[in-house]
């Protein structure tokens, strides 16, 4: 048994992990204002609240984190720019720990538990409010030059002059479109007024899962972003399959078709037929479960 902490902008979970089974998990309040330390202060709690003992720990982190263990920045969590994390943690927790990127720690758990068990080579797609992913080559979790491989949402998809604008500072990124802010930017543009603004990414999901008359519109913009850019990711990698997670994943049947559309139109001959595409076989807990199997430091 291992101990998996998913350390999110939000919440931070932590629980009890034997194989792909979570035995016990407690959640705490992130308090992601408060600043570092009052941060790694709730961690370190929630990892008590579990009184397991000395079990190996492994944590994932919503951004990337270089070998020595220094995290370079979290998006949603002030204070962490070039962040000695790992030292930091293990000061706290007074054990060895393991840190990865929320998305490439869910890829491991989906090569260990899930589809890895039939692919080889496949790309953990996260869709939400922002597109991530991470990466399995041949078997391989890839952490890539600065743990950076699989942050696929900032692929170019649009290269025109009116580009809509990304997070990131550029223009024309795949998460511009298909991240929860361009898809209510398209949605309000259908509805013909502001109607999609203020909403958040839950309510994507309801605008799928409801008989919204912009619907299928809105499956068939998102479809078009996504199979785009995942088209060129995939004439570069030549991968078996293209798993998919996060908010929408939950409607990913009727997504599918949209998303393989687009990928046709942009994809390379593949000899040895289409690339597959699937939903997750992990749901919510594929972070904790991730990140209890990451690989120990100096293992
Ligand atoms: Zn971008």
């Amino acid at each position: 048994m291992r101990i998996g902490v998913d350390f999110g902008g939000t919440n931070i979970k932590a629980a009890i992990v034997n194989h792909a089974a979570v035995i016990r998990h407690v959640s705490v309040p992130t308090n992601a204002g408060a600043g570092p330390q009052a941060v790694l202060q709730a961690l370190a709690s929630a990892v008590a609240q579990l009184a397991a003992g000395n079990l190996p720990v492994g944590v994932a982190i919503p951004g990337e984190v270089n070998d020595a263990g220094v995290c370079f920045k979290l998006p949603n969590v002030p204070g962490f720019e070039q962040f000695p994390l790992r030292a930091e943690l293990q000061s706290r927790l007074g054990c060895q720990v393991a840190i990865e990127n929320d998305a490439t720690a869910a890829a491991l758990a989906e090569r260990l538990f899930g589809w890895g068990e039939r692919y080889r080579s496949f790309l953990l797609v996260t869709l939400g409010t922002g597109i991530g992913g991470g990466l399995v080559l041949d078997g391989n979790l890839r952490r890539g030059h600065g743990g950076f491989a699989g942050e696929i949402g900032h692929v170019l998809v649009d290269s025109s002059p009116t580009a809509w604008p990304c997070g990131c500072g550029r223009t024309g990124c795949m998460e511009a479109y298909a991240g929860t802010k361009g898809l209510l930017r398209h949605y309000a543009s259908l509805a013909g007024n502001q109607s999609g603004q203020g909403k958040h990414s839950g309510d994507v999901r309801a605008i799928f899962e409801s008989q919204d008359p912009h619907s299928q519109a809105m499956m068939g913009f998102l479809g078009q972003a996504l199979g785009s850019g995942l088209a060129s990711l995939n004439n570069a990698l030549d991968l078996d399959a293209l798993v998919f997670t996060g908010g929408v994943a939950g409607v990913f049947d009727r997504l599918e078709p949209h998303i393989r559309l687009a990928l046709r139109q942009r994809s390379y001959s593949q000899p040895q037929g289409e690339v597959a595409m699937l939903a997750s076989k992990l749901g919510e807990h594929a972070g904790v479960i991730g990140a209890a199997w990451l690989p120990q430091p100096g293992k």
